[in-house]
């Protein structure tokens, strides 16, 4: 098996004419078999000196995961549109109809809408005049029950012949169940503006992971790779080694997956996020779930931690989440005044996973063992989960 599936992967690693322009992909050209290796390495070096690093939990099949596609618009020299990707550092367009890591069904809409538009009088807009209508696409597909979301954004929210324009593209892709118009008239590398109108559908799709129901509304941060987010959150729930007694975190929560599927094991779970829409998606999926014992809060996790712990709240299991950037000291501070037992931490970053492992240490806490996941396959980005147990 292994074997078949590093010769598809050789036969295919020079399958792409744009990864020297688009930038995306740095692994390009490598076998699946030396990217999961150079992984490996990578977090051997960042982790290795706090605990053992487990084997890299890899892609049965590494293309086409990205359940997330965005593509910008804009005009080639003739005024024609193009949809694709920015250039690395760049603000040029990088064509793209296809691409060996995206979504094949989401690819194959956006290039749709790109030739719906001239039929339509739908100018993109022009970053340098901020003349124009349509700045991005966005398509969103769940993997487990075909669901799709489109966002149109617009520079905007003046949309002529917009209906019209839904149902011609509903017509060539019956399978889309929502489409959403956000508005971004800033002049800003954000795509997504606050303002939307649902177009089409009930302005959100649903997934299936671990056997949960989530709800994904276009601002909420969702994992991009289901097939291995499915293995990192069992890793997860592996590790947190919950009795159904823990009273639980689930930090940097974002839409509450970990901690609605941690929920069933424990018995109670509090979920903490920044992000408003994202916390009222977590509080929609608690419900669509039937799940009693989670609440979910807005806020910075450090300073809900810290409240927790002045609140003198005790805590025994803690998952955290946080995005690149890592955790802070304050909020690593308040984990051990809580009292929890166990951390695990998942991480986008190694780097950051390791500075912060560095301060659990102190804080009496020891590294159990990590698991690297290869979340984004033909790229460098490494996950990582790690257990801390703290120290008797
Ligand atoms: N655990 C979730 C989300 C992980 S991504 C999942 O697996 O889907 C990291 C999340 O942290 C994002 O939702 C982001 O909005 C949130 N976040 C970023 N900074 C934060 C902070 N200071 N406090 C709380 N949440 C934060």
């Amino acid at each position: 098996m292994e074997k078949k599936i590093s010769q598809k992967t050789e036969k295919k690693a020079d399958g792409c004419q744009l990864s020297q322009k688009c930038g995306g992909c740095t692994y390009q050209g490598m076998t699946y078999e030396k990217q999961c290796k150079l992984k490996q390495r990578r977090t051997e070096e960042l982790l290795g000196g706090f605990c053992k690093v487990q084997p890299i939990i890899r892609m049965e099949n590494p293309y086409h995961y990205r359940n997330k596609v965005h593509a910008v618009f804009d005009r080639d020299r003739k005024g024609k549109p193009v949809s694709g990707i920015y250039q690395e550092g760049t603000h040029r367009v990088v064509p793209v109809d296809t691409c060996m890591i995206e979504d094949e069904k989401s690819d194959a809409i956006i290039v749709t809408i790109r030739n719906l538009l001239p039929s339509f009088k739908i100018k993109v807009y022009d970053e340098d005049t901020g003349y124009g209508l349509l700045r991005h696409v966005l398509v969103r597909r769940s993997f487990s029950n075909g669901q799709i979301m489109v966002v149109l954004v617009t520079a905007s929210p003046v949309f002529p012949s917009k209906n019209n324009f839904v149902k011609a593209l509903l017509k060539e892709h019956p399978e889309i169940t929502t489409v959403i118009q956000n508005v971004n008239g800033r002049n800003t590398s954000m795509v997504l503006g606050q303002k939307e109108n649902v177009l089409y559908g009930k302005g959100y799709i649903e997934d299936t992971l671990c056997g949960c129901v989530f709800r994904i509304s276009s601002k909420s941060f969702y994992q991009i790779n289901p097939v291995q987010t499915e293995k990192l959150y069992a890793k997860a729930i592996e590790l947190a080694d919950l009795k159904g007694t823990e009273n639980v975190l689930d930090a940097y929560c974002g839409i509450g997956t970990i901690g609605l599927i941690a929920a069933a094991h424990c018995r109670q779970v509090a979920g903490v996020e920044l992000n408003p829409d994202a916390v009222k998606d977590a509080v929609n999926n608690r419900n669509r779930n039937k799940v009693e014992n989670a609440r979910f809060f807005r806020g910075d996790a450090g300073e809900f931690m810290v409240g927790l712990a002045n609140d003198g709240q005790k805590l025994d299991v803690v998952f955290m989440d946080p995005p690149r950037s890592g955790s802070t000291e304050e909020f690593i501070d308040a984990v051990e005044q809580t009292g929890a037992k166990r951390v695990v931490y998942i991480s986008c970053n190694p780097e950051t996973l390791a500075r912060d492992l560095q301060y659990f240490e102190k804080k009496g806490y020891q590294a159990g063992e990590a698991w690297p996941v290869d979340m984004f396959p033909w790229t460098d980005s490494i996950e990582a989960v790690t257990v801390l147990n703290r120290k008797k």
